[in-house]
């Protein structure tokens, strides 16, 4: 798979590509175009991590969790997007996003804090698929 990165510009319009061509057209607003099967926006979201400066509890660009999604203070527990989880196979902290992955640590914290050990895994592929008509699949998106 081909991919071509273009830095700059602002995108004035995302349109259907013309048959037999790419399956969308990407109109910057100097003019410029590209063309392509897929369009991804990424706009480098970053969790609302402003409420804890000040706690102690240690954060990169979340609040860091061990496995089992407690805090660096004791009594303190993180789950969801806003929170970066303990990784020992990668040796370092990462995120997990989609639905699934939130809810489930949404459980696991809930029943550490009352006691339990159990340990977040991650719940299924994040990877993207592309079928053969072209279309994008994720397995966190409901409606796949
Ligand atoms: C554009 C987009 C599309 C997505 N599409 C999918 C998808 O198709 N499938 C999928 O599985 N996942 C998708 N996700 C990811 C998914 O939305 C998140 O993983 C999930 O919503 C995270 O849940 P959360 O409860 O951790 O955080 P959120 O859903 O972000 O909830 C956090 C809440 O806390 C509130 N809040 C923030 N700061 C404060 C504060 N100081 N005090 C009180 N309240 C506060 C916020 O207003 C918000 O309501 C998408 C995300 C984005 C941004």
């Amino acid at each position: 798979m081909g991919i071509e990165i273009f830095a700059g510009g602002d995108v004035d319009a995302i349109e259907k590509g013309a048959s037999g061509l790419p399956a969308r057209r990407i109109v910057f607003s100097d003019g410029q175009e590209l063309r392509g099967d897929v369009v991804m926006p990424f706009y480098g979201l970053a969790p609302n991590v402003d409420f804890m400066s000040g706690s102690g509890v240690d954060m990169e660009r979340g609040i860091l969790v061990d496995g089992r999604l407690k805090s660096s203070i004791d009594g303190i527990w993180a789950a969801g997007d806003v929170c970066q989880i303990w990784s020992s196979a990668l040796n370092g902290y990462r995120f997990y996003y989609g639905y699934r992955n939130v809810r489930r640590m949404g459980e696991i914290a809930a029943r550490n804090m009352t006691g339990e050990t159990v340990d977040f895994e991650e719940q299924g592929d994040e990877s993207l698929q592309i079928d053969d008509d072209g279309l994008l699949h994720s397995p966190l998106w409901e409606h796949d």
